[in-house]
């Protein structure tokens, strides 16, 4: 879930960064735009303070950059349309960075956990194995063959406690006949389970 929800984030910043890009991309050409009225405009007022030039060429000089100072006003309004729009972005792409970031610490703490487990996991059954070697050193090797053989055949599952009359191996519960035999046994004799086979383990 935490990885799902991070990669969405990831991708939405991939995303939103692209967009930005394409938004600076349109930002430059608007200042490039700004820059050549401006220029122009520089350069009439240049002419126009020179004063050469016949009347009718200065008032159409004038007349132009009245026009050119109003194109310039509207390029400047495009120009802080796209900066706000930046800005915008700017602020999507701090908060989705946030949230991958969030999603990622979540992953590395869940990760954390999973080593932990897995070692613990790891260390019990390094220790039940070295118990049950301890413990095979003191059953004859015929019962432990036997156990083997079960086990194999028995999904993991070679001796279980007999409770009261039911099995805990198999959770079936033996019959009052079954159950007179078993208690009838001496405790050395080795009892199995006439469901499913495992050795009882009579306490
Ligand atoms: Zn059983």
């Amino acid at each position: 879930m935490a990885r799902i929800s991070f990669n969405s984030a990831r991708d939405l910043v991939i995303a939103a960064e692209t967009e930005k890009a394409d938004i600076k991309h349109e930002l430059s050409k608007s200042e490039v735009d700004v820059e050549q009225v401006t220029s122009r405009i520089e350069r009439d007022e240049k002419r126009l303070a020179s004063g050469t030039g016949t009347p009718k060429e200065l008032e159409q000089l004038q007349h132009e950059l009245q026009s050119l100072a109003k194109r310039r006003s509207e390029l400047e309004e495009v120009e802080l349309e796209v900066m706000v729009r930046i800005d915008a972005i700017d602020e999507r792409i701090k908060a989705l960075s946030a949230e991958r970031d969030q999603y990622a610490a979540r992953i590395a703490e869940l990760e954390e956990v999973v080593v932990k487990e897995s070692k613990e996991i790891d260390d019990a059954m390094i220790s039940g194995s070295a118990q049950r070697n301890e413990i095979s050193h003191s059953i004859g090797k015929e019962l432990i063959d036997l156990y083997e053989k079960i086990r194999g055949q028995n999904s993991g599952v070679g001796a279980a406690l007999l409770k009261g009359d039911t099995c805990e191996g198999c959770h079936l519960t033996m019959n009052a006949g079954e159950r007179a035999r078993v208690k009838a046994l001496p405790d050395d004799e080795v009892v199995r389970c006439e469901e499913c086979r495992c050795i009882l383990v009579r306490i």
